[in-house]
């Protein structure tokens, strides 16, 4: 609350959940507002309206009709539909036919002018609506200019005065690093490239990740661990001195998932439903994954699924140097996922070499997601490293034993199991090698074969409290961190205006 009225947030994101997602941000969008808003605050959405995203299906809206955005020397018309997250919390739809009229949601070579475009016209929808947000929160690259232009560009506009950004790295990986030119698309060229004494490449290119950290104020990461391994040269992808240098105003949150849409007690996407009393119902599940991936009928094989984006943070090429060895003791393996060709060809192999013990789906599939969730004995997430991790929470939600490696958000979900005191709701190693991880998935497979210990830990996960609700009131008190450091910068800017 500020001054005892709820706080109005902003809230940016290139994928929200259910209108397109690509990964764990979209889960996010999709699910924090609502605890935002279930704590009394009035929180509201901006995202693009891409090509995928069907009006009709959402029961979008116009609400501004088309309206020019400054680019550069041009202008490109954009106009706003509305659509709902949940009642009372609106999501705008930034719609543009030349921009965001396409199949994919990332990867083109225009995407610096895309996510400009989408956050300039995020500013200026606030002002036609006459809804001043106290916080902008941004998501990633793609709104990372937004801190920056609340500095600069809209830094004398009376409308932003009291506007406080916070911004939000969910991965550090992929920071948007383009040229001179966007600085002239984002109408900032005066300000020139951001000086650095410990990063020089800073001065020859405009990196979007580094300048939401450089002039956010308030930081934070999905998880407490990633927010300190990211101050280090190891896990700092370059900008580790920046990060070291705002540490004051960084802190980890971890993410939660949505315990309404993810509930094996109601999911109407799994075969059957379970919950924590009644595990035996689980079993549906994995006969029902094993029929329909074509695996073999086999109630007693473990069965360990994958769910995820197939690049090299996850972990897959120490996984594919044991994978054999894995399916010589007999396990069964279920993968989904996308991303890069090696991994494709490395997994695709498998269901020829191991009929009726490996299926392979190369897809985004968000209800076969849930089943695997739902009917795989083990999940395997053997990232290098991971900011946070939603599948090891979702898979602990549904009675799939987490088996991690011990890094960022993985570290402070999966505790590992010890079977003296019964505490643990999974396996995790540290050294990244691969046969650390095959140890620990042994270790798994030992205990799969005692029913009462593993009955535990499937309980000891289920039980395990992932639920948005702590979370969202941390960040409730980073938005008022974030709101006082603002209002001091703003007050030290007169001031030095005011002595000339
Ligand atoms: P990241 O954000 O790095 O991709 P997370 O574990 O944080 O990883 O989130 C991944 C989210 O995307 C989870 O909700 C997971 O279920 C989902 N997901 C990943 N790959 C797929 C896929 N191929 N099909 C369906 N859902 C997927």
């Amino acid at each position: 609350m500020t001054n005892g009225r709820p706080l109005k947030v902003l809230f940016l994101s290139a994928e929200v959940v259910p209108f397109a997602k690509t990964g764990g941000l979209a889960d996010v969008a999709g699910s924090l507002p609502k605890a935002i808003h279930s704590l009394g605050h009035d929180i509201r959405l901006v995202m693009p309206r891409y090509g995928r995203i069907d009006p009709g299906k959402f029961e979008l809206k116009q609400i501004l009709p088309a309206f020019p955005i400054p680019m550069d020397k041009q202008t490109e018309e954009v106009s706003i539909l509305e659509g709902q997250l949940a009642p009372d919390i609106p999501v705008y739809f930034v719609e543009n036919a030349k921009y965001y009229d396409r199949d994919g949601i990332y990867m083109y070579p225009d995407d610096a002018e895309r996510f400009i475009l989408f956050c300039r016209s995020a500013l200026e929808t606030t002002q036609r609506l006459g809804w001043c947000p106290d916080v902008i929160h941004c998501n990633d690259w793609h709104t990372a200019i937004v801190p920056n232009w609340l500095k600069t560009l809209y830094h004398d506009d009376p409308f932003f005065a009291h506007t406080a950004s916070v911004y939000t790295i969910h991965n550090l990986a992929y920071q948007g690093v383009f040229g001179y030119r966007v600085l002239e698309i984002a109408g900032i060229a005066e300000y020139g490239f951001m000086y650095h004494p410990e990063m020089a490449d800073l001065a020859e290119v405009v990196d979007f990740m580094a300048r939401g950290i450089y002039f956010a104020d308030a930081i934070s990461t999905v998880s407490e661990t990633y927010a300190k391994e990211i101050l280090t040269p190891q896990f700092g992808e370059k900008l580790d001195p920046v990060l070291r240098e705002r540490s004051d105003r960084l802190f980890g949150i971890l993410n939660g998932i949505d315990y309404e849409v993810n509930n094996p007690a109601t999911d109407p996407l799994i075969a059957q439903t379970f919950d924590v009393d009644h595990l035996d119902h689980r079993a549906k599940n994995k006969a029902a994954l094993q029929q329909e991936a074509g695996l073999q009928l086999d109630a007693a094989a473990p069965l360990l699924g994958i769910i995820s984006r197939l690049t090299d943070q996850k972990g897959f090429d120490i996984l594919g140097n044991v994978i054999d060895h894995l399916l010589d003791l007999g396990v069964q393996i279920i993968v989904l996922g996308t991303g890069d060709p090696h991994y494709h060809e490395m997994f695709s192999r498998l269901p020829q070499t191991y009929p009726g013990r490996a299926a392979v789906f190369l897809t985004f599939n968000a209800p076969l997601a849930q089943k695997i969730y739902a009917g795989s004995d083990v999940f395997l997430m053997p990232s290098r490293f991971e900011p946070c991790g939603l599948g090891q929470m979702l898979a602990m939600r549904y009675g799939s034993v987490p088996v991690v490696r011990a890094t960022g958000g993985l570290a402070d979900t999966v505790k590992d199991w010890d079977p003296n005191t019964g505490m643990g709701n999974g396996f995790s190693f540290e050294r990244y090698d691969r046969w650390a991880l095959f140890g620990a998935i042994v270790r798994a497979l030992e205990n799969y074969r005692y029913h009462d210990s593993w009955k535990k830990l499937q309980i000891n996960g289920m039980t395990s409290d992932f639920s948005w609700q702590a979370s969202a009131k941390k960040y409730i008190d980073l938005y008022e961190r974030a709101r006082i450091n603002q209002a001091a910068e703003r007050a030290a800017t007169e001031q030095k205006a005011a002595e000339g």
